[in-house]
């Protein structure tokens, strides 16, 4: 982001335009929006500045050479048409200390304007940095179609009642969620059919009763941030990291997923990494019950789908046994996300019909699984976790009689923009995964089609 969006507050400012044409009387008409003191800076005003003068809705200056002129000025518009040293006008202003625009020379810009959508006191500014005015343009009717006309003034009743709310409501998840229902509820309706009175009343009186319920219970929702992508997630998973007071997620989680979730929710890392679990389980599951116990929305967010490799059965046993409620949301799993980002299916009509979902790496301590019996004539065995022990599965697989020249698909980083795929065989995949540095996160595709002969079977 080259230019971040702020709000400037313009109460009691003043704001300059220099030029008295159309290109200034565009940006006269922006700021008479807000309640800035207007200043006009031209020899000549066109007849609608003019207009806008002889009312006192601005304030005309002729003399352009008035050294005091940006004196305690907030922003400047250069908007001049007829050659004037635009620079040296431009230095002037921000000697004064004043915010600049220059009228299509955005180099020459500290600040631009954005396109708006005026809902006033909600204002969606949408800025393109200069790249796409239309697209700019687009979003706007965009968003003009999505927001209510009388959003506003719903929003400054809202703004009017903040504090009865805050006095009556505990700050935290319920007051939020008063205000989410207050947003989406009967009193919001009331108010779009333009039923003002009756809108305030019923907030009113949904504030009273927000004060009389009990304080809320906690709960826990396991939750799939799937493969990588921030559009991969379901809506029901977006949602609930919206509403969530804390975050406990994966490392294997992108950044760019938590992103989805408020702003001031809270963030913590347990940091699970293949085979090192930096925080047990156990850990884990205590801190969740426990946030959850203090009344919280607590989201436990996971790598593709909770329920797959994710340990989500015991953290749902462990929150029921608590007693506090639980939901799982499912997410895109890594072998489902991977097929697709190869253009493929999954399953294959007349050649795979069955899927196995298997973790190449085993508890500590545990032996390692048999993968050379999970895979058949007719099958796809997704490996998860597998890149590190890839040689240990060749070798399993080859010694059941699984054919040396199946296909293997290794994904890395699926659906992500480090996404990376390799083909290999099952006679190539130890050297390929070393040769090429295969990193996690990885996925192990192994295709049998269903006409392909087993191989003579090696004994162990
Ligand atoms: N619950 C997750 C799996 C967690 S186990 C899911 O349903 O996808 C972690 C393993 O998942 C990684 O070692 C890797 O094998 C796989 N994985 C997770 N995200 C991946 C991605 N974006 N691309 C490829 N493999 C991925």
């Amino acid at each position: 982001m080259k230019s971040f969006p702020l709000f400037l507050n313009l109460q009691d400012r003043t704001v300059a335009v220099v030029g008295g044409g159309e290109q200034a009387a565009q940006k006269v008409r922006l700021m008479l929006k807000t309640q800035a003191r207007i200043v006009v800076i031209a020899p000549v005003l066109d007849p609608e500045l003019a207009g806008l003068a002889d009312v006192r809705r601005i304030d005309h200056v002729a003399d352009t050479s008035r050294p005091d002129v940006f004196r305690d000025v907030a922003l400047v518009f250069i908007a001049t048409e007829d050659g004037e040293d635009v620079i040296a006008i431009r230095d002037m202003a921000k000697s004064a200390g004043a915010l600049v625009n220059v009228v299509d020379q955005p180099d020459l810009c500290d600040v631009t304007t954005p396109s708006i959508v005026d809902r006033d006191p909600v204002v969606v500014a949408i800025g393109t940095e200069g790249t796409a005015p239309v697209l700019a343009r687009q979003i706007k009717t965009r968003v003009e179609q999505m927001l209510a006309p009388n959003l506003g003034s719903f929003a400054a009743l809202a703004g009017r009642l903040r504090g009865a709310v805050a006095d009556a409501i505990p700050d935290g998840g319920d007051r939020r969620r008063f205000w989410r229902d207050a947003f989406t509820g009967a009193a919001w309706a009331a108010h779009k059919r333009g039923s003002e009175r009756q809108a305030a009343t019923l907030l009113k009186a949904a504030i009273s009763d927000a004060g009389k319920a009990p304080a809320r219970q906690g709960t826990i929702s396991l939750i799939g941030a799937g493969p990588g992508a921030r559009d991969l997630l379901t809506l029901r998973a977006v949602e609930r990291l919206q509403e969530a007071d804390i975050i406990f997620y994966d490392r294997l989680v992108d950044p760019d997923v938590l992103e989805l979730a408020r702003r001031d929710a809270e963030r913590v890392c347990v940091g699970k990494a293949v085979g090192a679990n930096q925080w047990p389980q156990e850990r884990i599951t205590a801190l969740v019950i426990s946030a959850a116990r203090q009344g919280k929305s607590v989201v436990r967010l996971k790598s593709g789908d909770p329920c797959v490799f994710g340990r989500a059965g015991e953290e749902a046993e462990a929150a029921r046994a608590a007693d506090i409620p639980v939901e799982i949301v499912p997410g895109i799993t890594a072998a489902s996300a991977a097929v697709a980002g190869m253009g493929q299916a999954l399953t294959q009509r007349g050649r795979t019909h069955h899927v196995t979902l298997a973790t190449g790496t085993s508890r500590p301590g545990a032996e390692d699984p048999n993968w050379g019996d999970m895979l058949r004539p007719g099958g796809t065995l997704a490996l998860y976790m597998a890149v590190a022990n890839a040689g240990k599965v060749q070798k399993s697989l080859l010694t059941r009689g699984v054919p040396t020249t199946l296909p293997v698909h290794i994904v890395e980083n699926a659906s992500t923009s480090r996404e990376r795929h390799l083909t290999t065989s099952l006679g190539e995949l130890s050297d390929t995964v070393t040769r090429d540095a295969v990193q996690n996160p990885a996925i192990l595709l192994i295709e049998w089609p269903e006409n392909v002969a087993a191989a003579l079977c090696i004994p162990a």
